[in-house]
């Protein structure tokens, strides 16, 4: 038993209550109690007097082995970026690499507060196992593409590893397989069809990438006469399926419609969006019609860093900036897109996403004796618009501390930078 004391619980529960001067009680890998002046005997008693206490954050959107690929290429226009930089260097790839990155990545996440993360990327098992020695959860997903990859041979060979990786994580508590069919331009409609049912039969997680580009629509236009999510909706892809859309940048009123009746979640990332110059996705107005809305960071080549900190203050920042209005989405529904919402898009809102009794003890310990973080009004404004992700000082993942005083527990994290930089100098020094 784990008794974190005299925090600032910030639940993210139902009323969205903040609650100062609480207690939280871990037990069993699950928050036993919030209350004040707890004393139960036999406990570990942590003193955390001047933090926030909040629900782990969850980064519902990134490829996080791509961390070898961080600042190697900025600044330049998408395709080439990609042909150029990303793709060569990734056809290197080899299964160690993948968990040797995604260690790096994990850690860095950790480090700043991400408790859970979805992944699409070659090699998920390998992300898995890094995941699972680190303690985080993840959401991993089968990756799909039409052509062939340093991961699989073509989309029945990438659908069948899927099957494989779903079987394998079924009964896993860290980790949740999904399947991901990157976009509507790189998989043909059979493609897309088989993906679909392959999640539906299995119930898992449906990852996909939709309308991130301009150059995307006009693609899907001219061959399938409708905008991507109109032609995912005429193919029948979202029927039946939990779908975690990732950036939704490019859509009608009509795309807006078809997302919220479908119940699908759109996993927005500000910051890669950003720096790719794709465009400002309507968070506002998709809320504003009921679709639900989460956060992503996008990998690690796209944004530089994991941080979902500044992936929140982002989000507010650059929907107030685009609508002209400053109530356009506030540091509370920020918040939410982190944690509750996040919880809910991956199945498992009924176990995460907020500080309360009987949910999994997925927690971060927010240090706010800072001078940045003084005075304190409200603790959520300064979660989203003030804190920093090196402000953590403690992480929980099923009531295991992974991060005490702001360092790893399970790694050393010079081994993992060390292994990581020995692997990235063999591919990159390859290429040129
Ligand atoms: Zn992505």
């Amino acid at each position: 038993m784990i008794l974190l004391k005299n925090a600032i619980v910030v639940t993210q529960d139902a009323e969205r209550r903040v609650l100062p001067g609480y207690d939280v009680l871990i037990d069993h890998g699950r928050i036993a109690d919030v209350a004040r002046g707890l004393h139960p005997e036999g406990c570990e008693v942590i003193d955390v007097s001047g933090c926030i206490v909040a629900p782990g954050l969850i980064n519902t959107h990134t490829h996080i082995a791509m961390t070898f690929l961080r600042g190697i290429a900025d600044d330049m226009p998408l395709r080439k970026w990609l042909e150029e930089k990303i793709w060569p260097l990734e056809a290197k790839l080899t299964r160690e690499d993948v968990y040797r990155f995604s260690k790096l990545g994990i850690a860095e996440s950790l480090l700043s507060g991400v408790t859970c993360f979805v992944d699409m990327y070659f090699y998920p098992e390998e992300v898995a196992k890094a995941a699972e020695e680190l303690g985080s959860r993840a959401v991993v997903c089968g990756p799909i593409v039409d052509f062939p990859t340093c991961y699989s041979k073509g989309p029945d060979h990438a659908l069948r590893l899927a099957e494989d990786l779903i079987k394998m994580y079924s009964s896993s508590e860290l980790i949740k397989p999904a399947v991901g069919p990157h976009a509507p331009y790189t998989c043909s409609k059979e493609t897309l069809m088989a993906s679909s049912k392959l999640a539906r039969e299995h119930g898992v997680m449906l990852h996909i990438h939709l309308s991130e580009t301009k150059d995307e629509v006009e693609e899907i236009k001219q061959k399938h006469n409708a905008t991507p999510t109109g032609y995912l909706e005429s193919i029948g892809f979202f029927e039946g399926n939990r779908v975690n859309a990732a950036h939704c940048v490019w859509l009608t009123e009509e795309d807006m419609d078809i997302i919220a009746s479908r119940e699908v979640y759109v996993s927005h990332n500000p910051v890669s969006n950003m720096k790719l110059a794709s465009g400002i996705a309507p968070v506002s107005k998709l809320i504003k019609k009921g679709a639900h809305v989460t956060l992503g960071t996008d990998g690690p080549a796209s944004n530089n860093i994991l941080d979902m900190f500044q992936a929140m203050k982002m989000a507010c920042l650059l929907q107030k900036l685009a609508s002209g209005d400053p109530t356009a989405l506030t540091a509370q529904q920020a918040l939410d897109m982190a944690t509750i919402e996040a919880a809910k898009s991956i199945g498992l809102g009924y176990e995460l996403g907020s500080i309360e009794p009987g949910k999994q003890a997925d927690i971060i310990v927010v240090d706010f004796e800072k001078p940045h973080l003084k005075p304190l009004y409200n603790p959520v404004s300064h979660l989203v618009y003030a804190a920093r992700a090196g402000d953590v000082k403690m992480v929980l993942v099923r009531g295991e501390l992974l991060v005490q005083d702001g360092k790893l527990t399970r790694a050393d994290l010079r081994d993992v930078i060390r292994e990581a930089e020995y692997a990235a100098k063999r591919i990159v020094g390859d290429v040129s």
